[in-house]
């Protein structure tokens, strides 16, 4: 604006307020002090243009609330709005003017005049020029100018030659309005900047909205710079791999562009591989030089060649197989289990004289924490191998233990070629743990694939499906563990040579608990033995009211839990400052630390009663007492049984029944008892599995002993298959029931009579203190087992 027409215009501010036509905008607002053409065409609009132009005013643009409405009044219009002097008009077709209009102050509409031809009224400047605070406005507008300068660089849409001429604004009003218009603002906020009084008002609404539209100018920016950046990344990968592909073809036979295949070559080459795992290598180093990095089939090849490359081919640690160094580390680690101990030490000399390990695998049989494990690991340590074990308890799948073939993604070799690489020997110890849970089903039977690997006829030529080669597997030392032999397949079990491991007695497990777990489990929890002691009663309290177990895996797990509650103890005195400096652990101090006893003596009644006999069962948690009842009710030739008993023992209760109705006489039954009474044989415990013909023998007596009203003795135990005849047939895992006896100290145990032969492998230890009486017959058996041997009639 040229300084002629300031003047003129300075002279019209002065004369308001004043009337003057006003002009509604639909979505637009013009701040005071910006030129902008606007195009008219609304028949209100364009007399009060002509109007304004005829007399020379200026005019008040007010913004519409709502841009739809066609013909708006005082209502439609904010009251707020911008004086402006109209600078040139432009006819254009259709009855349009494109009006250049320069806005010059704030104003606001201060008495409605008329609405016809065109919307007039009274019009009142506002005056924004006092400033109270004239330190905040300059930091604001410095601030302001700061941000804008920002604004307009990083704007892509926004020409930086604004920011040339801008300087020159030194009106703070001016200069706000300016940087306004350059911002993207909503209507509304236009709206709002304008009609706020104060200056200082308007700028910090300013610098709110400008900083806001900063932050998202930046986010946006950095997104499509990382969009640039990754499609260029990827371009860039491809036009590599390219490059590779073309070089590669120009190299020699076998020179490699890929450095690490060139690695791989080197180390196929100075590797002891067997001529088939070398040429299986050469294969695919041939088929990987010609594969683009990012197909599929790429990873594949280099899985396999990765899985080739780290076998230890050719790789064996050296025996020792001295047999004195051998029978210390078994000692050493081991108490008792001198039968085991003595059966490995056969073995070993057996290795020593053939040096290869043709036959017989070894098979720990016993039920958990009897040590199977650790001696087998013994056995490692001792003749210097490397030992892996494998637990095949579940394994369900053959191709657990032979692997995928390769052509499946994500498919890797089976458990037994996985152990020899984590090894590193290619004559390690295999221990493969739990084969009598050996599953087949559906999925598949692992056991023909495990019999291969146990086989020495095959085991040479072990074919896993991942390798796709004859894999060696002869010089791998296999031992088994195993709960029951008898749940062995019948093929693995002949490929195996038993050692039993049946469990031990409670002064074994004292000795045990002193002279292994606990110094064990005291290093473990960092506790010197010299501090904390434990006595022989404590031990004896863990075994007997604390466990409840053939080996001594919870009696570890119990002594482990006194350990970490006395090194919390230690800790804490530490920390308060009184010291604990010794524990000795007593019966007191025991229960204070495990809490309630889990195991109460089942005080096996101390009374002689009739229709109540002591069983023995075995189990794979080893032998327990198995307490059978029998009630009688009225009613008639029924026979019931609880106790979740299994078919064959449910047969042998039905034997039992016939027996005894078939010689009732003989017996001593009343000859119309069955006519009157229904039976029921109850065996408490749910929790013991319970099958088998074993009980045959006790349940027989039970029954006798309630139908003759004869009590039983009740610190005798027996076990014993039944015939109808009423023969005794022999029964399986007598050591662990006979330990059950001895645990629960019975006096006297009835075995069956083919049973006796067995005696002369079952340590004195656990017969001592016991009567072991074989019988027959069930005559045989009723000799011992009541109280009163007279039969008394009722
Ligand atoms: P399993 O394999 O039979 O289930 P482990 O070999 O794992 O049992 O034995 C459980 C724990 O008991 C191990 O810490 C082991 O060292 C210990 N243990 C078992 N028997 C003996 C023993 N005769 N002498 C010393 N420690 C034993």
């Amino acid at each position: 604006m040229s300084k002629i027409e300031n003047t003129e215009v300075s002279k019209q501010l002065e004369s308001l307020p004043g009337e003057l036509p006003v002009i509604p905008l639909r979505d637009t607002i013009i701040f005071p002090n910006t030129m902008f053409p606007v195009l008219v065409g609304r028949t209100g609009s364009l007399a009060a243009i002509k109007e304004a132009r005829k007399k020379d005013t200026l005019v008040l643009l007010c913004a519409q609330k709502e841009p739809e409405f066609d013909e708006p009044d005082f209502e439609d219009i904010y009251s707020v709005g911008t004086l402006a002097k109209i600078v040139q008009v432009l006819t254009l077709p259709n009855n349009l003017l494109k009006v250049l209009v320069s806005g010059v102050a704030t104003a606001r509409v201060d008495e409605v005049v008329a609405d016809e031809p065109y919307l007039k009224a009274r019009v009142e400047l506002i005056d924004k020029k006092k400033v109270k605070n004239k330190k905040k406005l300059k930091a604001l507008i410095k601030k302001s100018r700061e941000r804008f300068e920002k604004y307009v660089l990083i704007n892509q849409d926004l020409p930086e030659e604004i920011l040339l001429g801008y300087e020159q604004y030194d009106d703070p009003e001016q200069l706000l309005f300016f940087m306004s218009s350059y911002v993207e603002l909503e209507l509304e906020q236009k709206q709002e900047l304008l009609e706020l009084t104060g200056i200082t008002e308007q700028y910090t609404k300013f610098l709110t909205i400008l900083t806001a539209e900063l932050e998202m100018l930046a986010v946006s920016q950095e997104i499509s710079e990382k969009v640039q950046e990754e499609i260029q990344e990827s371009q860039r990968k491809y036009f590599i791999q390219e490059q590779i592909k073309v070089l590669q073809q120009e190299l020699e036979e076998d020179e490699f562009a890929d450095p690490e295949l060139a690695k791989i070559k080197d180390r196929v080459d100075s590797m002891d591989m067997p001529d088939q795992a070398r040429k299986k290598a050469y294969e695919e180093l041939d088929r990987l030089r010609k594969t683009p990095t990012m197909s599929p089939e790429y990873t594949v090849s280099r899985n396999y060649l990765d899985w080739l490359t780290y076998i230890p081919w050719g790789t064996f640690s050296e025996d020792r197989l001295d047999m004195k160094l051998v029978e210390q580390e078994l000692d050493q680690g081991h108490y008792g289990l001198e039968k085991p101990k003595g059966r490995i030490l056969e073995h070993i000399a057996v290795l020593n004289l053939v040096k290869r390990m043709r036959g017989q695998i070894l098979c720990f049989v016993g039920p958990p924490g009897t040590g199977k494990t650790s001696l087998a690991k013994a056995i490692a340590d001792a003749i210097g191998r490397k030992m892996i074990r494998i637990s095949l308890g579940g394994i369900h799948d053959e191709a657990e233990i032979r692997g995928h073939r390769k052509t499946y993604i994500g498919s890797m070799p089976g458990r037994i070629v996985q152990a020899v690489r984590k090894a590193g020997t290619m004559n390690p110890v295999i221990i493969l743990d739990e084969i009598d849970k050996v599953g087949q089903d559906f999925r598949g039977d692992p056991s023909s694939a495990i019999l291969e690997v146990l086989d020495p006829e095959q085991n040479y030529a072990f074919n896993d499906n991942y390798l796709d080669l004859d894999f060696d597997l002869s010089q791998v030392m296999f031992i088994t563990t195993a709960n029951v032999a008898s749940q062995i397949q019948p093929p693995l079990l002949d490929r195996m040579e038993i050692i039993n491991l049946p469990g031990y007695l409670e002064h074994e497990k004292l000795e045990i608990a002193k002279r292994h777990l606990i110094p064990k489990q005291l290093k473990t929890h960092g506790l010197l033995p010299s501090r904390v002691k434990f006595r022989d009663e404590a031990i004896l309290e863990i075994i007997r009211k604390y466990t409840a177990e053939a080996g001594v895996r919870s009696l570890e797990q119990q002594i482990a839990s006194v350990c970490r509650k006395v090194a919390r103890q230690v800790v804490e005195r530490k920390t308060t400052g009184k010291k604990l400096t010794h524990a000795t652990i007593n019966v007191n101090k025991l229960h204070e630390l495990l809490g309630v006893e889990k195991y109460r003596d089942r005080d096996l009644d101390k009374r002689d009663k009739t229709g109540s006999v002591n069983g023995l069962a075995w189990t794979s948690t080893g032998g327990t007492i198995l307490q059978i009842d029998v009630a009688k009710m009225q009613g008639k030739n029924k026979f019931l049984l609880t106790g979740q008993l299994g078919d064959v023992m449910k047969e042998s209760a039905q034997a039992a029944l016939t027996y005894i109705r078939s010689n009732s006489d003989r017996l001593g039954v009343e000859g119309d008892f069955f006519e009157k009474n229904e039976l029921h044989i109850h065996l408490p415990e749910g929790a013991i599995p319970k099958d088998g013909p074993s009980a045959g023998l006790a349940m027989t007596i039970a029954m006798i002993s309630l139908l003759t009203n004869r009590p039983v003795k009740h610190d005798i135990a027996m076990t014993g298959e039944i015939t109808l005849r009423g023969e005794v047939y022999p029964i399986g895992g007598l050591n662990e029931k006979l330990l059950a006896a001895q645990r629960n100290k019975l006096k006297t145990v009835l075995i069956p009579k083919d049973n006796e032969r067995d005696l002369i492998e079952i340590p004195d230890k656990v017969m001592e203190g016991l009567e072991i009486i074989p019988v027959d017959t069930i005559d045989q058996a009723m000799k011992y087992t009541f109280t009163n041997s007279m039969v008394k009639k009722r």
